[in-house]
């Protein structure tokens, strides 16, 4: 296969890049370097199936050639980033998910969505199925992140209905491994940097509030197994083991071998109270479900972050 993958310089897409290199596929990856970098390509610099093309799909784009499947990853995904891009967050949300459906369409590609588990909102039912249609704020602090992913899915499925467009839409929930920037703010990242450098973590609340993390294996899987199956639906792709904020501040202590303190702050506002996928239709469907367990995963990160933090 012939692919067009977007975000492919940020810290999902370039595993995801990796995946489909290593089944043999030929990878076209395009990012604005906005929040992606150019080091998680590094070790493909030379490969004969991989090309970059240095570009903001928010402005229209066309690829020479056959194109067998359009990947749509590209946008700010930690909250401090979508919050420092708001417009940017938004554009790539509506008007790059239309570029890369148009491409799809036009090349008779299968067109894939990234979505996000941010769709169900503050969630007042937990765990989430798909089925479930969420509690959005939509003019708050995350707003441009959600709704952007919101229309993504709305405009994913007008395609799919209309114009007959074969597509598939991940939810993507919390995420974390090697190739996340040390800064970019999420609670995995803050922590192992802080952790390691000895410096306080920072619980924002009580640290009562739940995630559910995914190992960046487990996750590619998922989303690999999704993209090669003909649901059409939206799918949750996530580890369904729940934390709180406190649980991780101490796993990350526990592996790291680290004697931080903890230091409390302030709860940024709409940070949702919980969330945990219903992995249901994925174990069904794709017969996947994730196999690292947190403590693990930490394992696998920790030399990665020694060495960005060093
Ligand atoms: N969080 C925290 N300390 C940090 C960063 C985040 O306690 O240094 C909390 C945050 O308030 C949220 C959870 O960790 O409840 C997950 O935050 P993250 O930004 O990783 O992703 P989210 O799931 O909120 O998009």
């Amino acid at each position: 296969m012939r692919l067009v993958i977007t975000g492919a310089a940020g810290f999902l897409a370039s595993h995801l890049t990796d995946r489909f290199l290593e089944a043999g596929d030929e990878v076209i990856g395009i990012d604005n370097l906005l929040t992606g970098r150019m080091e998680n390509l590094a070790h493909l610099e030379g490969h004969h199936g991989f090309r970059f093309i240095r570009h903001d799909v928010s402005a229209a784009f066309d690829i020479e050639g056959t194109v067998d499947g359009v990947l749509h990853f590209a946008s700010a995904a930690s909250p401090p980033d979508y919050q420092a891009h708001p417009i940017e967050t938004l554009r790539v949300g509506s008007e790059g998910t239309r570029h890369g459906l148009e491409l799809a369409r036009q090349k008779g590609a299968r067109f894939f969505l990234a979505s996000t588990s941010e769709v169900y909102g503050d969630p007042q039912v937990n765990p989430q199925p798909e089925t479930y249609w969420g509690h959005v704020n939509s003019i708050g602090p995350r707003s441009m992140y959600d709704e952007a992913k919101r229309f993504a899915e709305a405009m994913t499925m007008a395609y799919h209905r209309t114009h007959g467009v074969d597509t598939r839409i991940v939810r993507i929930f919390n995420t974390y491994g090697p190739r996340m920037r040390p800064q970019d703010g999420r609670v995995v990242s803050n922590f192992l940097v802080q952790a390691l450098r000895g410096e306080p973590l920072t619980v924002y609340g009580d640290g009562s509030q739940t995630r559910s993390f995914c190992y960046v294996s487990d996750e590619v899987e998922g989303i690999y197994r999704l993209f090669n199956s003909d649901r059409t639906l939206p799918t949750n792709i996530g580890n369904p083991v729940e934390f709180t904020m406190l649980e991780l501040a101490e796993a990350v202590l526990a592996e790291t071998g680290s004697s931080s303190p903890i230091e409390y702050r302030a709860l940024p506002g709409d940070d949702p109270k919980v969330r945990q996928p219903d992995i249901t239709v994925a174990r069904e469907i794709l017969g996947w479900e994730p196999k690292v367990p947190l403590r693990e995963g930490l394992a696998r990160s920790i030399p990665y972050f020694r060495t960005a933090v060093a």
